[in-house]
């Protein structure tokens, strides 16, 4: 198989990418793109399902609506700004009602068309708020002929603002008046922080009042997502690198649905007594007792010298039984019932229920929680390599950045592998007890893809490793093995995927 088959999927159709293992998507990237696989933004060659809007680009939104919004309906800019926030971006609503009773939306909204006329005095006019005389150069007069000296308007504004979004809907003091206060009058008066701040809710509210942009969940993130309409893919990734459910807002969980993570999340922060010790870092070799550390990604463990017994992180069994060499299949993810010995009385029953309910939590939970780590591993792994370890790679087989490519793909296809994997934990665990034939099969294909995952990973971390340890060992070998162990586990996991999207489970 052709290593551009391994693409990160936030590249390229999800179909393409998922549907179906053969080559056919393989050849729509030439080598010199690949390089950008894993760029949200350039997606141009294949079907994009969401737009990352950057700070510009929503000012650019508003500021293109807003100026044909006003000549569509020949009012000034700062009322088509005033007209589009009140109609919540429906530039159609907005259009249907103006054209219908203008009048109406124009009292509605507090923009008469009409200025009370104002025409200039030598005389000393009473401030309607502070009641203090001022010349008519301390005032600012609105359209409804209400007279406020410029101070007072200002701390008026001002208020409005550091009470929140409110502000943009701001009309004039005089109560019994509807005239709305414009973002021209707001940024001649204010200060530059509050004028700021006024922007920055007005901006916000194009994504808020929007049916398909959200912003993006990562803390400190700015960016928002537009989702395309019809579109039932909801894993999107923003330019902060941040990739998240675009549905629900958690880490993104293709192909496992919104409903099920939503139970998966609540039941795990139900069982935070039960399950800490899972996150426990070591755990004692089953065959010497000795506490051992997992500090790699994989789950392939080998107790230090002189025991040296290869086992499985999460069952604790011995490794060789992982091996399909054995003549076995891969069965750590299956979850089996101990079947009890002998008669019980009831209380036992009840007891002996409740356990087996608890292993079988843990037994996903602490699957779940594995992969998950094991892919924040992964990452920082990815991220040490391309900041350094590659330049060790480079000075010792003196080949070129591209042709060392593969090993960023294979990383590239670890974390995405996890990502998958974990998640089917989680629906794993929801598949109800009466329907064994598809938990036979789910739990096949899962532990298939799993098994071939664990030899990439292994081979990724442990073998590059013992690579640049020693000085005989031989690159074309290694790249090979990683080239194909990469297209394999992408393939496994192209049906895993495809098991659930196209069965309506
Ligand atoms: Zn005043
Ligand atoms: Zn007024
Ligand atoms: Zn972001
Ligand atoms: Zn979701
Ligand atoms: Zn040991
Ligand atoms: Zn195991």
């Amino acid at each position: 198989m052709d290593s551009d088959d391994n693409l990160d999927y936030y590249d390229s159709d999800y179909e393409n990418q998922y549907s179906d293992d053969s080559d056919d998507t393989a050849n729509l990237y030439d080598d010199e793109e690949d390089d950008s696989a894993v760029n949200p933004d350039d997606n141009s060659k294949s079907v994009k399902t969401f737009t990352v809007l950057q700070e510009d680009d929503i000012n650019k939104r508003q500021e293109d609506q807003i100026s044909h919004a006003s000549l569509i309906l020949s009012i000034p800019e700062v009322s088509a700004s005033k007209l589009l926030y009140y109609y919540k971006w429906n530039v159609s609503q907005l259009h249907d009602e103006w054209f219908a009773d203008e009048e109406k939306v124009r009292t509605a909204v507090g923009l008469p068309s009409d200025a009370v006329s104002i025409s200039g005095t030598d005389e000393l006019i009473t401030c309607g708020i502070c009641f203090d005389p001022f010349p008519i150069e301390e005032f600012h007069q609105m359209v409804c002929g209400h007279w406020y000296c410029k101070l007072c308007w200002k701390v008026y504004i001002t208020t409005s603002i550091t009470d929140g979004p409110g502000c943009l809907l701001l009309r004039c003091p005089e109560p019994s008046c509807k005239v709305a206060v414009c973002r021209d009058m707001v940024e001649e008066l204010v200060a530059e922080e509050e004028w700021g701040k006024y922007r920055r809710y007005y901006l916000r509210s194009y994504v808020e009042e929007s049916k398909k942009i959200k912003w993006c969940p990562m803390p400190g993130c700015e960016n928002a997502i537009e989702l395309e309409l019809g579109n039932d893919l909801f894993d999107v990734a923003c330019l902060c690198s941040g990739t998240f459910c675009w549905n629900c807002g958690q880490d993104a969980h293709r192909p496992v649905h919104c409903d099920t993570v939503a139970k998966w999340v609540s039941k795990n922060s139900s069982e935070a007594e039960n399950t800490n010790w899972i996150l426990a870092h070591s755990k004692p070799c089953p065959k010497c007792k000795r506490s051992i550390e997992k500090n790699h990604g994989c789950m392939h463990m080998t107790c230090t010298p002189p025991c040296n017994f290869q086992f499985c992180w999460l069952c604790q069994g011995d490794w060789r039984e992982h091996n399909e060499k054995t003549g076995g299949f891969y069965s750590c993810n299956k979850y089996e019932v101990a079947k009890s010995k002998g008669l019980l009385d009831e209380v036992e029953k009840v007891r002996e229920m409740a356990e087996n309910s608890l292993n079988r939590y843990t037994h996903y939970y602490e699957r779940w929680v594995a992969n998950h780590k094991s892919r924040d591993k992964a990452i920082a792994d990815l991220n040490a390599l391309e900041t350094g370890i590659l330049q060790n790679l480079r000075d010792k087989t003196l080949e070129s950045e591209g042709q060392l490519k593969f090993i960023k793909e294979a990383w590239e296809q670890i974390i995405e592998c996890r990502r998958v994997l974990k998640w089917t934990y989680a629906y794993g665990y929801y598949i109800p007890e009466d329907e064994q034939v598809k938990k036979q099969l789910f739990e096949y294909i899962q532990g298939e893809a799993e098994a071939q995952l664990e030899k990439l990973h292994n081979q990724a971390e442990k073998e590059l490793n013992n690579f640049l340890e020693k000085d005989e060992a031989d690159f074309g070998v290694f790249r090979q093995k990683l080239v194909g162990l990469t297209a394999v586990s992408h393939s496994y996991f192209t049906k895993l995927v495809a098991f659930f999207e196209t069965q309506k489970w």
